[in-house]
């Protein structure tokens, strides 16, 4: 399995992305997030992605250099027209404008439709976090990509639709709880697929609605689906990804799951808090740290070492492939070459 470090990594995506028409600007952006999804321990989201975004720039549903086009707004909102740009950029863009609208009201709401992936979607409001604000982001997939059965069925109806929020800490770390309301992001089933690996019971139900642990059940033909987050309650996880299919779906107007639509979008929805307008930050971190150690000081149950703060593992895991490297798997690599090869870059330099 080959090992990279992250500017080498960076500069591999970048090479192919520029390659493929992307203007250098989108594709340096498109680069740090992918690394920074593989850097996290979040492969699903990171440069395995290379040739999916590819094809569809080579299909024209990605639009490099799409303009951001405002709808309305007003100096709390926006409603945004991706033009069908790359989801990772029109996504940076728009935290960013929801950062400064918060600055002045204290509180920003930014929808947006036309918006392709948009990747592993904690990366932005970790901008509002960085910025000591609460950022949350959530999306449905525009109506298409429906791998989750809604809890008591047995087909997929849904798409994983996450949610992600951060909020800032004194320490600087931000938490970040950034998840799919399925049991996990389809993504990981495809790299359990690349890896040749089985995948936990508890992930998916095959066609007859039984679990299974083989992860090309999900694209069998009739396929099985991904379960909604919860287990044995599993009608909250249910529950919460409908929710997010309405404020990402219909409150953008990119589509709700079930509306037909069949060319794969993010629907966006992004709030940003400013902390400082509410009470001191200072007086918030007090509460934040108080919350924090509570939580890490109750005794552990057996398996477990410690208690974890939602977005620890990504932090550590950061650390780590920083200091060793990011092994990206064989199957993986070799697409990703396959991919270079196709745009005119018969051997990649790093
Ligand atoms: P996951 O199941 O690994 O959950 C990750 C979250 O759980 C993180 O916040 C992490 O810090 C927290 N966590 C993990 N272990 C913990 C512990 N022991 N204690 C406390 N917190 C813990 O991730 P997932 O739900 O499979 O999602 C993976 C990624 O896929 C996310 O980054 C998501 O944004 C991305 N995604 C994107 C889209 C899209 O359409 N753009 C769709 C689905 C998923």
């Amino acid at each position: 399995m080959p090992n990279f470090t992250r500017e080498q990594l960076q500069k591999i995506t970048t090479d192919i992305f520029e390659a493929g028409g992307v203007p250098s600007n989108e594709a340096a952006i498109i680069a740090e997030l992918l690394v920074a999804s593989n850097l996290a321990g979040h492969d699903s989201h990171g440069v395995i992605r290379i040739p999916q975004y590819m094809g569809l720039i080579a299909s024209g549903l990605i639009q490099p250099g799409a303009p951001l086009e405002t709808e309305h707004e007003s100096l709390s909102y926006a409603l945004y027209n991706g033009n069908w740009g790359f989801g990772h950029v029109i996504a940076q863009k728009a935290m960013s404008f929801a950062i400064e609208k918060s600055q002045l009201n204290g509180i920003s709401a930014i929808s947006i439709y036309n918006c392709n992936h948009i990747g592993r979607i904690g990366s932005y409001p970790m901008m509002a976090a960085e910025a000591g604000m609460v950022g949350i982001t959530m999306v449905n997939a525009g109506g298409t990509a429906l791998y989750v059965a809604p809890f008591g069925g047995r087909d997929g109806r849904l798409a994983t639709n996450p949610i992600a929020i951060a909020t800032p800490t004194r320490s600087g770390q931000p938490i970040l709880l950034d998840i799919t309301s399925s049991v996990v992001a389809q993504g990981k089933i495809r790299v359990a697929v690349n890896r040749g690996e089985s995948v936990p019971l508890g992930w998916l139900i095959n066609s007859a609605g039984e679990p299974t642990s083989n992860p090309q059940d999900l694209m069998a033909s009739p396929p099985g689906a991904l379960l909604s987050l919860g287990g044995i309650a599993g009608h909250k996880g249910y529950a919460l990804g409908l929710m997010i299919d309405i404020l990402g779906g219909a409150l953008s107007g990119a589509g709700c799951s079930g509306s037909g639509n069949t060319r794969l979008q993010n629907g966006v929805l992004m709030i940003v808090l400013d902390i400082a307008k509410f009470r001191p930050l200072d007086d918030f971190y007090n509460h934040v740290d108080g919350l924090v150690a509570h939580v890490k000081a109750a005794p552990t149950a057996p398996g477990f070492d410690e208690i974890l703060i939602p977005g620890e593992i990504e932090a550590r895991q950061t650390e780590h492939r920083l200091r060793e490297g990011i092994p990206i798997d064989d199957e993986t690599w070799r697409q990703i070459q396959e991919t270079a090869g196709e745009v005119g870059i018969p051997e990649l330099e790093f």
